[in-house]
C-alpha cells in the first residue's frame, strides 16, 4: 500500500473507530492471512507477505488478550465469538514459520489449499508429504481453496463443479480426513458459486470481505480481516477491534 494512502486508511479506521466502537462484541473475526516471507504472485501491493518477525509480533498480540480467544474455524462460526487464524494458498511457510509457533502457543488455525498448487511443484508451495505433516499437527484445519486457484465467478457451471469437488475429494483422499471447508480463491464469490460450493458439500467457506461474521451471518459466506505486511501491533489492535471494517464498503 502506498504511504499516503495507508496513512488516510489510518485516519479513517481512527474516526470509524470514534463513530463506531465495535470493540469484541461483533461476531466471529476471522483472521486471513497468506505468505510469511514467500513471494506472493501478483501482490503489487506487497502485502501478502508478512516477515516472520512482524507475524510473531501480532501472535504475541493474541497471546496478551488471553489464549483462549483463539479458536478454531468451525468453533468460531458456531459461537460467533472468538478469533480464527487462516491461511490461504498452501505457503511452505504455513509449515515451516507459522505452525510451530502456533503449536507452541496452542493457536488452532486453518490452511485453504488449492491442490493444484501443491501439484505445480513450486518450491513455494507446500508438497503433498509436507500437507500430510501440516495436517497431522495438534489443532489444524486444512480445508480447500477450489483446485487451480482460479476465479469461480469466471468459470461456467461445469468446471466451477470440477472446482470444487475435485479439490475437495483430492484433498480427502491425500489426507485421509473429511475436508467440509474452504475459502474463495481472490474472494471471488457470487450466488452461484455459492450455491455450488454448498451443493459441493462444503459447510463453511470464506470470502474475503471484510469484517466480522455477525450472528445469524451465512457460514459460506464467511467475512473476514485481511491482515498486512505493514500492519504493526497498532493497526493489528485496530482490526482486533474492527476499526478497519469500514474496508468492506470498498468498491
Ligand atoms: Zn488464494
Amino acid at each position: 500500500m502506498k504511504a499516503w494512502k495507508a496513512i488516510l486508511a489510518d485516519g479513517i479506521s481512527a474516526a470509524y473507530g470514534h463513530l463506531r466502537p465495535l470493540g469484541d462484541a461483533a461476531g466471529c473475526r476471522v483472521l486471513m492471512y497468506h505468505a510469511l516471507g514467500t513471494k506472493v504472485d501478483g501482490d503489487k501491493l506487497r502485502v501478502y507477505s508478512i516477515e516472520p518477525a512482524r507475524f510473531r509480533q501480532q501472535m504475541d498480540c493474541l497471546t496478551a488478550l488471553g489464549r483462549e480467544r483463539i479458536v478454531g474455524l468451525d468453533a468460531g462460526i458456531e459461537a460467533c465469538a472468538g478469533l480464527v487464524i487462516t491461511f490461504d494458498d498452501g505457503y511452505r511457510d504455513t509449515l515451516t514459520v507459522a505452525a510451530p509457533l502456533l503449536v507452541e502457543l496452542g493457536f488452532p488455525f486453518s490452511v485453504f489449499v488449492a491442490p493444484g498448487l501443491v501439484r505445480s511443484r513450486d518450491q513455494r508451495y507446500l508438497s503433498e508429504n509436507e500437507l500430510r505433516e501440516l495436517s497431522s499437527l495438534p489443532g489444524v484445519n486444512i480445508g480447500a481453496h477450489g483446485d487451480s486457484h482460479c476465479r469461480l465467478t469466471d468459470c461456467d457451471d461445469r468446471k466451477l463443479s470440477n472446482e470444487l469437488s475435485y479439490s475437495r475429494a483430492w484433498l480427502e483422499d491425500v489426507l485421509a480426513r473429511p475436508v467440509t471447508t474452504m475459502s474463495y480463491p481472490h474472494g471471488a464469490v457470487d450466488g452461484r458459486v455459492r450455491s455450488a460450493a454448498a451443493a459441493a458439500g462444503y459447510s463453511l467457506a470464506a470470502c474475503s470481505r471484510f469484517g466480522a461474521h455477525p450472528s445469524g451471518g451465512d457460514p459460506l459466506l464467511i467475512a473476514r480481516t485481511d491482515i498486512w505486511a505493514q500492519d504493526d501491533v497498532t493497526r493489528f489492535n485496530a482490526k482486533l477491534a474492527g476499526r478497519w471494517d469500514w474496508m468492506k464498503w470498498r468498491t
